[in-house]
């Protein structure tokens, strides 16, 4: 029987890790160790002898901004689907992060606002434990745990091309670190590839050079401009564990979002954020009074009176974009991409990290299926797709809204955004759906879950009889 996308979307966000996975190569090279490149060497630890992962930037213990993730200083919160992944290919994962420092905060302490108005959060338990921490907090450990696997080493050098023969992957090559000239370019030959080298890749051309179809590339132009900083918790000043912020288009105010997040170290991360022309600036004063006037109290005492600590980083994001891999006609055996190489998204859902566990996930599923590494690895592009498309949609729906966003418009858009306004309203008052709602935004269920009768009935008798409860 054909696995609906709902099928494949349970099993690939699954926790089971597999019973007895067979070792099917003798060297994998994955290129890029960040959280797609960390998560894949991990999976593939299982099934190859040995796991070479090649990285530009030099990393060691660091819990720093990289320049390889200039993105690592912004606000990232891992979505309960992509924390459920962690603990499953590292056991204990949680309990180490928290010991360290990560949070977790009581549901009295986290709080997420639509248009001014307090939400009612999902119940205690409905959705997992939050685990909140720095980016580079959280990168730093995945990276730790997973090169302490004895058969996967790191190399830091540039990734420089992929060789094919005949219809298969060969080789990669990269630059060690410190060298420069072709002459000393490594060739490093290689059973898989997967490229984790993010939003940039430079895949398409490698593949458009060696004479295969280059994927398409889709874009949403969303200019979204980003600005966080740090502050010294103290509780004097809130007990803010997690506040979200985020006014929508027709809301009359202005569309700016935000968050504050309890990170590790007793700092508090904080985030204003806006689109198009609205562009917050590194100047404090300017973060400050966008914290004044446009945000939930918490947001103006801790920017008003709580100690900086650093600077204020911003960040641009022009567009959302997504490669089809999966529609090529022809790709070489031997051939896998994972994480922002394949899509990335408008950061303010905070799906990217967690997506690229769950290709790690798609990964997994591939190599246990007993598959013949000769051909093209079709079954995981189209897994891969799955998730893509969930966080695809999610986001680029609620994007479409936004006043400077003019398509592209997929088909039956119209009916889809009635149909989640529906549900979103209804959200406020049906603990069930606010429920549901709330496992979808996070990617533990798949987008259909919402589309069940019973939903659709609630959310109908909602809008018609607006004084039901
Ligand atoms: C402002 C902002 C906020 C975000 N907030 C969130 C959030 O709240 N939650 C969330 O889940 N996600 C968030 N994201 C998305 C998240 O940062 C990405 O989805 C995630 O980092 C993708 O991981 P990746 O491993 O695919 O790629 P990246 O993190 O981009 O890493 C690519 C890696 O490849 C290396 N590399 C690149 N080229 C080469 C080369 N030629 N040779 C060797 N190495 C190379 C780089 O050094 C880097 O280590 C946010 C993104 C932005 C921009």
């Amino acid at each position: 029987m054909v696995e609906s996308a709902a099928e494949r979307f349970a099993r690939i966000t699954g926790v089971e890790r597999p019973a007895k996975p067979q070792v099917l190569m003798e060297r994998a090279v994955v290129l890029g160790a960040s959280m797609a490149g960390l998560m894949a060497a991990r999976v593939l630890s299982d099934h190859a002898d040995e796991v070479l992962i090649i990285e530009r930037d030099t990393t060691g213990d660091s819990v720093e901004p990289r320049p390889g993730v200039p993105q690592g200083s912004q606000v990232h919160a891992l979505l309960p689907a992509g924390h459920a992944q962690l603990d499953r290919w590292f056991p204990g994962f949680s309990e180490e992060a928290l010991a360290a420092g990560a949070v977790n905060p009581p549901p009295e302490q986290s709080r997420t606002y639509i248009n001014g108005e307090l939400r009612p959060g999902p119940p205690p338990g409905s959705i997992g434990a939050a685990l909140i921490s720095t980016r580079p907090f959280l990168e730093a450990m995945v990276r730790r745990r997973t090169l302490e696997i004895g058969n996967i080493r790191l190399v830091n050098g540039r990734a420089d091309g992929i060789d094919f023969t005949d219809d298969r992957v060969t080789a990669a090559r990269y630059q060690p670190d410190g060298t420069a000239g072709p002459e000393s370019v490594v060739t490093v030959p290689a059973d898989l590839v997967v490229d984790a080298t993010g939003r940039s890749s430079r895949l398409s051309d490698w593949l458009g050079s060696a004479g295969w179809p280059q994927p398409e590339m889709r874009r949403m132009p969303i200019k979204l401009n980003y600005a966080s900083a740090l502050f010294r918790r103290d509780p004097k000043i809130s007990d803010i564990g997690v506040s979200i912020a985020q006014n929508q288009p027709g809301s009359g105010r202005p569309l700016r979002q935000g968050g504050i997040l309890a990170v590790e170290g007793d700092r508090w991360l904080v985030l204003v954020a806006g689109y198009a022309d609205d562009r917050p600036t590194r100047d404090i004063d300017d973060f400050r009074k966008r914290c004044r006037s446009d945000y939930p109290t918490e947001f103006a005492q801790i920017a008003e009176h709580g100690e900086l600590l650093g600077e204020v980083n911003t960040y641009h994001q022009a567009d959302s974009r997504r490669r089809d891999y999966h529609e090529l006609e022809r790709i070489p055996a031997g051939l896998f991409v994972a994480g922002d190489a394949v899509a990335s998204f408008n950061p303010i859902y905070g799906q990217g990290m967690t997506s690229a566990t769950l290709h790690a996930s798609c990964l997994s599923a591939y190599l246990s299926s007993d598959p013949d590494l000769s051909q093209p690895a079709r079954s995981y592009f189209s897994d891969v797709n799955v998730v893509v498309d969930v966080a695809w949609q999610l986001s680029t729906l609620a994007d479409l809204a936004l006043p400077h966003v003019d398509g592209p418009y997929p088909r039956g858009y119209k009916l889809t955004k009635w149909f989640s306004g529906l549900i979103f309203a209804a959200t406020a008052k049906d603990d069930d759906l606010n429920v549901q709602f709330n496992r979808v935004t996070t990617m533990l269920d798949h987008p259909t879950a919402l589309a069940r009768p019973q939903f659709i009935l609630r959310a109908l008798r909602f809008a018609l009889l607006p004084s039901a409860t």
